[in-house]
């Protein structure tokens, strides 16, 4: 099993070390090609809206939209929850999308540019986890396929998976937990290594 990690721009060395400490090679991707073959995809931390450019400048956005809508496994810590969102505010092109919710970005406000709080996660067991929040997306609105894995004492969501697409808002790559690395790891391993839905969008691309 590989499990990429978008690297154009953002925390994917952290996201890279994660998976290394579980022994699951995690390549860096920045072009269409190093898509093929990957079981999943991380879309870390750092600044959608750079992000957000930088996918359609070097040719990722149009076979990652088709590769998710195909089942392929996805997750998207803060930037990449918004990226993976099915609307945010202000971005400069379209989320990919995966997860049926929608987003504000910076919704807590310049004041809350960073906290660290203790979450319950159901889906990890115990004990609780350690979320690291930076200028973290709002979820504003949630359909009813997407579910909820943590919420905040104030009833925000804070972390949602829908079929293979998970999305946190905070930073689990910034801590030595790697509980959600896992998780995803697993999620991975159960959609299988389904060739055709890398390799067929490889020739479209090319
Ligand atoms: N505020 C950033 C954005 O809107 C996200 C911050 C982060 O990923 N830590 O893209």
């Amino acid at each position: 099993m590989r499990i990429g990690v978008l690297a154009l721009q953002g925390s994917f060395a952290e996201h890279v070390e994660s998976f290394r400490r579980l022994g699951v090679p995690a390549p860096e991707v920045r072009l269409p090609d190093d898509l093929q073959g990957l079981g999943g995809l991380v879309i870390p931390g750092g600044e959608s809206t750079t992000m957000s450019r930088l996918l359609n400048e070097f040719g990722l956005f149009d076979p990652l939209s088709r590769m998710i809508a195909r089942g392929f496994p996805v997750w998207g810590t803060c930037a990449g929850m918004i990226l993976l969102a099915r609307q945010s505010t202000a971005l400069p092109h379209a989320t990919l999308p995966a997860i049926d919710i929608a987003v504000e970005r910076n919704g807590w406000g310049r004041q809350v540019d960073s906290y660290e709080t203790e979450i319950d996660v159901p889906v990890l067991g115990a004990p609780a986890f350690r979320a690291i929040f930076i200028r973290p997306p709002v979820i504003t609105d949630i359909g009813a396929q997407v579910s909820r894995l943590a919420q905040l004492d104030d009833g925000a969501v804070v972390a949602v998976r829908q079929g293979n697409a998970l999305a946190t808002a905070f930073h689990p790559e910034l801590t030595t937990d790697l509980r959600f690395h896992g998780y995803f790891v697993q999620i991975v391993a159960a959609a299988g290594t389904d060739a055709a839905r890398t390799e067929s969008i490889a020739l479209t691309t090319s």
